[in-house]
């Protein structure tokens, strides 16, 4: 629309950052903005920001600092630009955004940002910064307009928020709050809202996600297996998947459903950060090495070709090298399809940033190294397991390459072939020819014939 207001929104962080930012962008279109990734055509730029890690949030003033450049170079134009600060850095650190980076006309915390049309205009009119971090009583979820235009036929659908476990080294239960789940029928709307925009696969999210306990639409409370098994039902809904989960709430329904829920990927994501018991204790897991192998040895049971993704930390205060040493061996206990690797970085007003023997920044480093090369070696494996297979691969996009396609296996494997654009969207049985270290190749199987997929033209293998 010409003249309409143009938003920039940049995400950093997890995936719900990625939901967040898309919720905003639906309320800001809402008020007439159209999106825009040129800094310099934005009249208002909102930055959806990650506390997690320390590199993170300086990243937040180093990109701010780019901003006031080009929002005083606008002005001299006569454009007026306002600059947001959203996420769990606005969350944490608040006000003092303001004090550092005057540039900033609103701060803006997770739980409110349904409220940033207002209080945007109140910035605008008072000539002044606002500062909204509280944990606001009304639901945002109930006041946000309805899903916006699918940018892929897959989407992220946010079920449960915040965190009562307390790990000693994680920011999240003072940034996002204590657990709260959303209503079944809430979810089921949002949800059958995607898939008539095209989604057929939904992941959904929660910072613990597999702790959901939301209203049910009978009554009572349903857990995270109940909500699989609701959204199940929902006809176009093809694929369901759920991030990220701790160990110690992954109940025994949920297991069972891995086993009988078609629907469901066989695919975990589930954090066990340490293989070391002291490590563990000292983090506040409140589970050990051997409660984590006894699970894995149950989804297992339920699920045995599932791929399982895990996180690690890396130099916690107090490690050993017998700590690392432990770490190591229940790598090569479980064997991941996956995993993420960081090195212990202190955050402030966590327990673990107060303790004793912080790990000097060199051997954090060198035991990262060592235990990246041994899951890449483990994820390697895994991707090349899947040669001379045909998997069923759900067409995400078009790849770098003219008339490739990209996709996810049930494995989450990022899968690329040669295909017809026709096949954008559908879940296609693909030949793996090919594997790397981060994903699959192949060509669409002799079974995908025409009558299952018309207007396909055969395309020749890589
Ligand atoms: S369970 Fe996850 S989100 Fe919750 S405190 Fe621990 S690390 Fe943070």
């Amino acid at each position: 629309m010409p003249g309409a207001k143009k938003v920039l929104v940049k995400t950093f962080g997890c995936q719900m950052n990625v939901y967040d930012s898309e919720r905003m962008t639906e309320a800001l279109e809402a008020e007439g903005y159209r999106e825009t990734d040129v800094l310099e055509e934005a009249d208002l730029v909102v930055l959806n920001t990650c506390h997690i890690r320390e590199k993170a949030a300086d990243k937040v003033y180093s990109e701010l600092g780019r901003i006031r450049q080009v929002k005083e170079e606008r002005l001299a134009l006569g454009r007026e630009t306002q600059v947001a600060v959203a996420g769990c850095v606005a969350q944490a650190e608040g006000s003092e955004i303001v004090s550092r980076a005057p540039v900033v006309d609103l701060v803006i915390g997770p739980q409110s940002y349904h409220r940033m049309p207002d209080l945007l205009r109140q910035a605008a009119s008072d000539r002044r910064s606002v500062v909204e971090t509280q944990f606001p009583e009304e639901e945002k979820f109930e006041r946000l307009p309805a899903r916006g235009k699918a940018r892929t036929a897959t989407a992220f659908l946010t079920v449960q928020e915040g965190c009562d476990k307390f790990c000693t080294f994680c920011v999240v239960p003072y940034t996002r709050g204590m657990e709260y789940s959303r209503s079944v029928a809430a979810i089921v709307a949002e949800a059958e809202a995607l898939v008539a925009r095209g989604v057929s696969e939904v992941t959904l999210l929660g910072q613990n996600v597999n702790a959901y306990h939301g209203a049910s639409e009978g009554g009572g409370t349903a857990s995270l297996a109940g909500l699989i098994d609701r959204l199940a039902r929902i006809d176009g809904l093809e694929r369901l998947r759920y991030t990220t989960s701790h160990p110690r709430d992954m109940t025994d329904d949920l297991i069972a459903a891995h086993a009988h829920e078609p629907k469901l990927m066989p695919f975990l994501h589930l954090p066990v950060q340490s293989g070391s018991d002291r490590m563990l204790a000292a983090m506040n897991r409140k589970h050990t090495a051997a409660d984590y192998l006894a699970l894995v040895a149950r989804i297992r049971k339920a699920r045995p070709d599932i791929a399982l993704s895990t996180d690690f930390i890396v130099g916690f205060p107090g490690e050993t090298d017998a700590d690392f040493e432990a770490t190591l061996k229940i790598v090569d206990t479980v064997g991941f399809a996956q995993a993420y690797t960081f090195k212990y970085s202190a955050r402030p007003g966590t327990p673990a940033a107060k303790m004793d023997d912080q790990v000097p920044e060199s051997v954090k480093t060198e035991r990262l190294f060592r235990l990246q090369q041994r899951l890449d070696g483990q994820q390697k494996r895994f991707n090349a397991a899947c040669v001379g297979r045909t998997v069923p691969v759900l067409f995400e996009r078009a790849g770098r390459h003219d008339g490739q396609l990209i996709g996810r296996s049930p494995y989450l494997q990022a899968v690329h072939a040669f295909a017809d654009e026709a096949l954008l969207g559908r879940i296609v049985p693909v030949e793996i020819l090919g594997s790397g270290p981060n994903s699959l190749s192949g060509v669409i199987a002799a079974s995908a014939t025409h009558d299952k997929f018309p207007g396909h033209r055969g395309i020749a293998a890589e």
